[in-house]
């Protein structure tokens, strides 16, 4: 991406700014990230589809994004082309079988949109997700999930852009669901799911998403940048509260802390770098495994160059 020529025809195809050697702390919900080579926006899926052809055929890394609120970009930045996908905005209601509505969203769309849309049209199914603040395309890719309720559960297809350019269908059988994460092809980007809601009862819908608002709001620490969960929960216990026993709530290296008030979250208390965040999340890993014997694996992305 170094030659300039690349980022003149990225610009000649794209609807709007394409942004070079961009900082990525200005994206990342955790305030942390040195440049990528490029960030782009696609505004439609052809749009999107040249583009990565385009990438494709110069061999130029690329990796898409959503809300960006799950991602630890390295201080050394990511070497390529950032395709954020969240002016891909078309959604629509389609009437599916029996009680179910079909509901279509593009990769862009945020959870909290399709929450309101299922609150106004008293669809149930989505409530779990109150609070997520996360896109379609990157939820359906970490299959987000909350309070007994995941991705998973409401999708039932997905539209795909394959690294060859195509486009394809996949319903709900062809997909491999795990634990925060959706096995995808490399390279292929999520492009739409369709979500099946059922009809419900408007005022349950609303009493469930308070509720849900609630205990958001009383265990995790909003007031400071963050990125969700850090860890995976092990089967042994939830890594919080195995974080929280040990006694590392608090614990700082430079600009990131584990928050006071829920073990899994690392905040941002002011100019954390990636490095800080990273090294946190080596200190603690050390220490559940020295203490408990477990080995915490990461539940958020970590992108970029390692320096
Ligand atoms: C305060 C807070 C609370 C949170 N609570 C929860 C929670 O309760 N449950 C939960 O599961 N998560 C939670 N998260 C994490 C995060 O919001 C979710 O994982 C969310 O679904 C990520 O969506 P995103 O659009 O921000 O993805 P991004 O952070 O932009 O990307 C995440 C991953 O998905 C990939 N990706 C993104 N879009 C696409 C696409 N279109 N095609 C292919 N790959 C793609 C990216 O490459 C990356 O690997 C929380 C985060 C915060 C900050």
């Amino acid at each position: 991406m170094q030659d300039k020529d690349y980022a003149g025809r990225l610009r000649k195809m794209a609807s709007s700014a394409v942004l070079l050697n961009e900082r990525l702390d200005r994206h990342t919900s955790m305030g942390v990230g040195g440049p990528a080579d490029a960030v782009v926006f696609p505004g439609s899926v052809e749009e999107l589809s040249g583009m990565v052809a385009f990438l494709q055929e110069n061999g130029i890394p690329y990796i898409a994004v959503g809300n960006w609120t799950n991602l630890i970009v390295t201080d050394a930045g990511y070497r390529g082309v950032v395709i954020c996908l969240k002016n891909l905005r078309n959604h629509r209601l389609e009437p599916g079988g029996g009680a179910a509505m079909s509901l279509y969203a593009e990769a862009g769309v945020s959870l909290s949109e399709l929450v309101g849309i299922s609150v106004r049209e008293a669809l149930t199914g989505l409530e779990f997700a109150a609070g997520i603040p996360g896109s379609v395309g990157g939820a359906v890719r970490m299959n987000a999930g909350a309070y007994g309720s995941e991705m998973k559960d409401v999708l039932s297809s997905l539209v795909l852009l394959e690294s060859s350019g195509a486009v394809r269908r996949e319903g709900r059988d062809g997909l491999v669901f795990s634990y925060r994460s959706l096995d995808l092809p490399a390279g292929s980007i999520i492009v739409a799911a369709f979500l099946e809601l059922m009809r419900g009862d408007r005022e349950r819908i609303q009493a469930r998403i308070a509720e849900i608002a609630a205990l958001r709001r009383s265990k995790h620490p909003l007031q400071y940048p963050n990125a969700g969960s850090i860890f995976k929960n092990p089967k042994e216990a939830p890594a919080g509260r195995i974080i929280e026993e040990l006694g590392l709530r608090g614990l700082r290296i430079g600009g990131a802390g584990v928050s006071e008030m829920h073990g899994n979250f690392i905040v941002n208390l002011g100019r954390a770098t990636a490095a800080d965040v990273l090294a946190l999340i080596a200190v603690i890993q050390k220490k559940v495994f020295e203490d408990r014997g477990v080995r915490l694996e990461t539940e958020v992305r970590i992108i970029g160059e390692m320096s």
